[in-house]
Parts: C-alpha cells; structure tokens; sequence
C-alpha cells in the first residue's frame, strides 16, 4: 500500500459547476456520484488503455472458463489462440505495467487517479450575483433575480436554481504525492476561477499550501508535517 496524500482543493469563480462538470467521468446529475478523473483533465494515453482493457476482457473470459467443464482445454486453447498468448496463460501483461505506471508518474505526479473523493458545493457569498435571471425549471416562467431573496417562482412555487456562484470544496487522496500537475493543467484550462490546494502527507512528512488564479500559480508553500493536521 502506498502512503496517501490526503488533498483538499477549493475552487472559486463565475461557473464553478461546468468545472466539476468537466472533471467527472460518470453521470453527473447527483453530486454524490461527482468524481475528480485525472484522464479527464491530463489524458492517460489510448494505448495504454487500451492494453488494460485488453488485459481486462482477458481475465474475464478466462476466469469465466470453468475448472470442471468438460471442454475447459478446448476453451482454453481457443481463448489463447484468440489473443496470441500460451494455453492456460493466467494474465496478460496490462497497459499499466507496460509503460503507464511511469507515464501517470511523470505526468499527473501519482501513480492512480484521485480515491475517496467527497465534494461539497455551497453557494460563494463572497462572490457578487452575476446572474440577473432565473428560469423555473418547472412551469418555465423566468424571473428577474437581482432583488430577490428567496429564491422561489412565483407561477408555481418551485425552488429556483440559485443565481449565486457556487464554491466547491474536493477532499480526495492520492498516491505518495499530491497531483500538481493535474490542478496546474485545471487552473489553465479555466483561468477565469481560483484553485487552492492544500494537502498533507503523514508518512514522508510534507504538507503544502498553493493557490493558482488567471491559469497561473500565484504560490506554492511547502513545509514538514508531523501527523494528523498539525504544523
Ligand atoms: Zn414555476
């Protein structure tokens, strides 16, 4: 098991859900299934994927190949003729063992996507209401929101979509390191919204501390961490 840098990333700015929109990778009507996919932001290259996938399909289909059933050998000789391997071959050789360890090393500083990602978004009411209109989702009226203060239609009285910009907050964890690169590359791809990363690291012992606005880092603060959250 490897050591895991615990991050926690906020992210501030005029349009803060297309960016969680960009960086999922399933459906993304519930905030609960929101993920963070690194691939989504710096690519995990095709070829490598494509030898997991490979490797993937592989196991399933021998895994699925029965110890008692009577055509086992059979089976076994047609599955290995099918991907050019021996009779019998357990696994094949994955894209991740063939190159892409190293390539998700170099690239995203990790060696895995983010795990136990948990996002909470709550309005920024730091932020001004850039929105002037909102439109009820329900019996469509649209309304101008600028003096509103609850945000309800006043057709049908459905909830409104809140006209103020949303903050995001991402705690997620990764592998050795925290994925630098990964948030550098986000901070470009939207240089119109802030990015602030902190993350902890109990077993080397580091923390940092590093913000990035208008696609660029403004700082980048290391520091030795002694365990759960100290200095
Ligand atoms: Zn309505």
């Amino acid at each position: 098991m490897p050591n895991w840098a615990e991050n926690e990333l906020t992210i501030t700015g005029p349009d803060v859900e297309t960016i969680l929109n960009a960086v999922c990778s399933g459906p993304c009507e519930n905030n609960d299934v929101r993920t963070l996919d690194f691939d989504k932001i710096i690519p995990y290259p095709k070829m490598y994927k494509e030898l997991d996938q490979r490797s993937n399909e592989y196991q399933e289909k021998f895994l699925a190949i029965k110890k008692d059933d009577p055509d086992r050998q059979e089976k076994l000789n047609a599955l290995a003729a099918e991907y050019g391997v021996e009779p019998g071959t357990p696994w094949l050789k994955d894209g991740f063992n063939s190159g892409g360890y190293d390539w998700c090393c170099a690239n995203w500083s990790t060696k895995w996507s983010a795990r136990g990602i948990s996002l909470t978004t709550r309005p920024d009411h730091s932020k001004e209401v850039t929105r002037k209109t909102a439109k009820c989702s329900f019996c469509q009226t649209v309304h101008n929101v600028e003096h509103m203060t609850v945000w309800i239609c006043q057709q049908c009285g459905s909830p409104l979509p809140n006209p103020q910009p949303l903050l995001a907050f991402m705690e997620f964890d990764t592998a050795w390191s925290p994925p630098i690169p990964v948030i550098e590359k986000l901070a470009s791809m939207f240089p119109d919204h802030a990015f602030e990363l902190k993350y902890f690291e109990g077993g080397m012992g580091f923390s940092g501390h590093a913000r990035w606005s208008e696609g660029a880092e403004q700082f980048h603060h290391s520091y030795e961490y002694s365990g759960p959250r100290g200095g």
